[in-house]
C-alpha cells in the first residue's frame, strides 16, 4: 500500500521508551468511585437513575440522557450509592454532577445482555447495543461512537479507517492494547465494517511501534483488514491527516471525514465495541499511560472509570515534590490539571507527571516574524494571523480565516522559537467566534 503523507507536522521527542515495554497492569478497584453524570459534552446533563443509598451492581446503567449526542453512564463497581453531588470534572475545568460509589469489593456484576450473533444483528440494533453500552471515542475526545458510524443518508462510505497512530508523545495505551488484545480490535473492526457496510478496512500505525505493527498483522491474517504503517511525525493521529496520508484525500475545509467517504474510529474504541457487542460489558475501564520524569514506576494501567487521580498516580509512585504539571492526555493537546481528586473518564488516555525541565516553562519572546509556525500547521493554517486578530478583537475575522479548521495540534506553538502561546490564544479566539456565531 502507498503512504501519501501530510504536509505541515513536527517531530518531537516521543518519549514512548518510559513505558512502551511495560506490560498493562490492573489497579485494584478503589474503595469508591466517582462517575460523573455527563458524557462527551458537559453542557449536556446525564439524570441519575439511581438516588442516595441504592445498592448498584458493576455494569449497571446509573445515568441516562435523551438525545443522540450523549451516552448512559454505568457504576465500574458494585455497591452503593453515597452522594450525588457536584464534583470537579477533568475537562474544562467543569463542576460536574457526580454519583459517588462506596465499593462493596464483591464485584458482582449486573446481567449482560450480550448479541448472539452480531452478524445476522442489523445495523440500527448492533448501534443501539453501542449507546447503551456508553461507547465513546476514547482516543480523549469522547464523541458518541452510535453518531459516528451513523453519517448521514446522502453520503456514501468506502473505508473505514482504524487510528492506532498513538502520535502523542509519552503515550503507550493503544500500543499495549494493539500489543495484548490484537484480537479485541480485529473482531470490533468487523464489527464496525458490518454497521457501516464497508469492505475496506485499514489500521494505520506509526513506525515507531514496530511490535504492535507486527503484533496486529498477525491478527488481522486472512480477514482482508489491512495494516498500515505511517511515518512518525506527529499530528499523524489527526482524523484529516491520517486520511490524508492513507488514501491521498483531502477533507475540505469545514467538512466531516464523510464528506470522503472515510469513518476514522480508535483501535481502543473498536475493542470496546467488541466487548460491547459480543461479551455485553459497557465501557467502565480503559487503559492509562502514567510516564513523566515525576513517576518512579511508570506504568500501562488498567483501570476502572471513576478512579481518582491520586490513587492512579500513587500506584505509579509519583513524586509530588519533582512533579512541576500534571496533564490529562499527552504533552502536545492535553489538559492541565490542578487537583488530583478528579476520577478516570473514558477519554483518559494518559496522565503526565511532568518535571519543570520536561515542561515548556521558558520565556516568552516577542514575535520574529519567522513563519515557522505556519510551516508547521498540517492544516496549512495561518496561527500567527488568529493570534494577530484575537489580540486586536477582531473576531469577526476569524471566520473567513479558518479558524474552526484548527485541531489545537499545538504543532504550531512547538515550531514557535519565541515560545508564543499560540494555542492559548487561538483557544480564546475560537470561544469569541462561536459567541459572535450564536448571536446570528
Ligand atoms: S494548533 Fe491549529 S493553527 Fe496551530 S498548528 Fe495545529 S491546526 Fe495549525
Ligand atoms: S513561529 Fe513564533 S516567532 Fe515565528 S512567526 Fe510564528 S509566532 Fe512568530
Amino acid at each position: 500500500m502507498s503512504f501519501f503523507g501530510f504536509k505541515g507536522g513536527v517531530h518531537p521527542h516521543d518519549h514512548k521508551a518510559q513505558t512502551k515495554d511495560e506490560l498493562t497492569v490492573l489497579l485494584t478497584a478503589p474503595k469508591m468511585v466517582y462517575i460523573p453524570l455527563v458524557q462527551s459534552n458537559p453542557a449536556i446533563p446525564v439524570k441519575p437513575l439511581v438516588k442516595i443509598g441504592d445498592k448498584v451492581l458493576k455494569g449497571q446503567k446509573i445515568g441516562d440522557a435523551e438525545g443522540m449526542m450523549t451516552v448512559p453512564v454505568h457504576s465500574s463497581v458494585s455497591g452503593t450509592v453515597k452522594k450525588i453531588e457536584d464534583r470537579p470534572y477533568p475537562v474544562m475545568g467543569a463542576v460536574v454532577p457526580t454519583v459517588c460509589i462506596e465499593n462493596d469489593g464483591g464485584e458482582t456484576w449486573a446481567e449482560l445482555q450480550k448479541v448472539e450473533d452480531w452478524e445476522k444483528s442489523s445495523k440500527e440494533e448492533l448501534l443501539a447495543v453501542i449507546r447503551e453500552k456508553g461507547i465513546v471515542g476514547i482516543g480523549g475526545a469522547t464523541f458518541p461512537t452510535h453518531v459516528k458510524l451513523n453519517p448521514p443518508k446522502d453520503v456514501t462510505i468506502d473505508t473505514l479507517l482504524l487510528n492506532g497512530a498513538e502520535c502523542e508523545p509519552y503515550l503507550n495505551a493503544d500500543n499495549r492494547l494493539m500489543l495484548d488484545d490484537p484480537a479485541s480490535i480485529i473482531e470490533g473492526t468487523k464489527i464496525i465494517k458490518k454497521i457501516l457496510g464497508v469492505d475496506k478496512a485499514i489500521i494505520g500505525i506509526e513506525d515507531n511501534k514496530p511490535e504492535a505493527i507486527a503484533s496486529m498483522q498477525k491478527a488481522a491474517e486472512g480477514t482482508g483488514i489491512e495494516i498500515q504503517p505511517l511515518k512518525t511525525r506527529y499530528p499523524q493521529g489527526g482524523e484529516k491527516q491520517l486520511i490524508k496520508s492513507i488514501l491521498n484525500r483531502q477533507v475540505p475545509s469545514g467538512k466531516l471525514p464523510s464528506a470522503v467517504g472515510v469513518v476514522v474510529q480508535n483501535t481502543g474504541t473498536a475493542a470496546a465495541i467488541y466487548q460491547a457487542v459480543v461479551n455485553g460489558i459497557p465501557l467502565i475501564e480503559r487503559v492509562v499511560t502514567v510516564a513523566g520524569k515525576a513517576v518512579k514506576s511508570p506504568k500501562n494501567v488498567r483501570v476502572l472509570v471513576g478512579t481518582l487521580f491520586s490513587e492512579l498516580l500513587d500506584f505509579c509512585e509519583v513524586d509530588r515534590e519533582k512533579m512541576y504539571k500534571l496533564v490529562l492526555g499527552g504533552p502536545m493537546m492535553g489538559l492541565a490539571q490542578y487537583s488530583e481528586e478528579v476520577p478516570v473518564i473514558k477519554g483518559t488516555s494518559g496522565l503526565l507527571a511532568l518535571t519543570k525541565d520536561e515542561t515548556n516553562a521558558y520565556e516568552t519572546k516577542p514575535c520574529i516574524s519567522c513563519g515557522k509556525c505556519i510551516e508547521a500547521c498540517p492544516m496549512g493554517l495561518q496561527p500567527l494571523r488568529f493570534v494577530q486578530l484575537t489580540l486586536k478583537a477582531q473576531y469577526k475575522e476569524l471566520g473567513p480565516a479558518n479558524l474552526l479548521d484548527c485541531i489545537e495540534c499545538g504543532s504550531c506553538a512547538y515550531a514557535c522559537p519565541a515560545n508564543r502561546p499560540l494555542v492559548e490564544s487561538i483557544k480564546l479566539g475560537k470561544t469569541k467566534l462561536r459567541e459572535l456565531m450564536a448571536k446570528k
